[in-house]
């Protein structure tokens, strides 16, 4: 049997192993994670025991009040996604009054929208300015998802139409450790930073150093877990940068390998409640018609999360790092 089959699938690839001595100069987290999650007041159903005992006949009420705000109720809440595409071409299959059914059918109450050309996603938000929150892409073509980070024109452009003011952040950048010190980008990191905007990054674990070093005030939501979306090392980055966020996207089978969500996934999403948002990610057209399947299996494990943890994932981070909206 490969030794790849018998691990679990949150441990670190090879690849990874060989990369990271290369790009940093500290030790690969290991595995598994050490600290165990250990239920606090905060997110467990048992401290309301002793007051159960000292008040018995208000019991029952009490009881009734775990089950509706502990595990298993959030199925049906609303969800902000964190991470959608809605390029050119997806506009020929599903014009935006469609996209908007699909996503309200969905319980979806926000949507961060991001497009190529950049300008598509305002379409959506035209629609449905309530729910659609629009992020600067910054790609015209589908070239130029390899190539942006060469163009020198890329940041006054970007500059522009910042100055518009509105867009809620910047990306999906896709940038990986080799580039990771790419003047345009660079640039792309202060341009955020100047208009506190979240920049959403699909990158290697090297660039995200790289991004705080540059300009520490960023604030970063990691696209798919990262590029090795290994627990320890993502607890790690979430300790070393406080203004690092980590979207789940396409991760649902990795978090939840069954249906049951994995402990290890469980104790980090515990940990870091704060800081984790959820999205769909609809990358190509097709991925559209599979948004409610998609939905429906994050639902699935936030369902299996302490209420409190469920509800800063599902809703209350997007809320905060996105809008200006009190949380509800
Ligand atoms: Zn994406």
């Amino acid at each position: 049997m490969a030794t790849s089959a018998i691990l679990p699938p949150s441990c670190p690839s090879d690849r990874l192993k060989s990369v990271w001595s290369q790009e940093r100069n500290y030790p690969m987290p290991e595995y598994p994670l050490r600290r165990p999650y250990r239920p606090t007041e905060r997110h467990s159903c048992i401290w309301p025991l002793g007051l159960i005992q000292k008040h018995a006949r208000n019991c029952i009420l009490l009881c009734y009040a775990c089950l509706l705000f502990n595990h298993g109720v959030w199925a049906g809440q609303p969800l902000f996604d964190a991470h959608l595409h809605y390029n050119i071409e997806d506009a020929t299959d599903y014009p935006p009054d469609e996209i908007i059914s699909i996503l309200r059918d969905s319980k979806v109450s926000k949507a961060v929208v991001t497009s190529r050309p950049p300008r598509q996603a305002l379409l959506l938000h035209e629609n449905a300015p309530e729910m659609i929150l629009p992020i600067l892409g910054v790609y015209r073509t589908q070239v130029e998802k390899q190539i942006w980070m060469y163009d020198r024109s890329l940041p006054g452009r970007v500059e522009k139409l910042l100055a518009e003011g509105i867009w809620r952040g910047i990306g999906e950048l896709h940038i990986f450790a080799k580039d990771r010190r790419n003047p345009v980008f660079l640039r792309i990191v202060e341009l955020a930073a100047a208009h506190s905007l979240p920049l959403l990054m699909h990158c290697d674990p090297a660039v995200i150093d790289v991004i705080f070093e540059h300009a520490p005030d960023a604030r970063v939501i990691w696209a798919h877990a990262g590029a090795y979306p290994y627990p320890p090392l993502i607890r790690d980055y979430l300790d070393r940068y406080p203004n690092l966020y980590v979207d789940l996207s396409i991760r649902d089978q990795r978090i939840a390998p069954s249906g049951d969500i994995s402990q290890t996934w469980e104790w980090l999403l515990t940990e870091y409640s704060e800081r984790f948002l959820v999205g769909v990610d609809t990358y190509r057209t097709e991925r559209w018609a599979d948004y409610p399947d998609v939905a429906r299996k994050i639902r699935n494990w936030l369902d299996q999360l302490p209420s409190e943890v469920a509800a800063a994932i599902s809703y209350r981070n997007g809320q905060r790092l996105f809008t200006t909206e009190g949380v509800e």
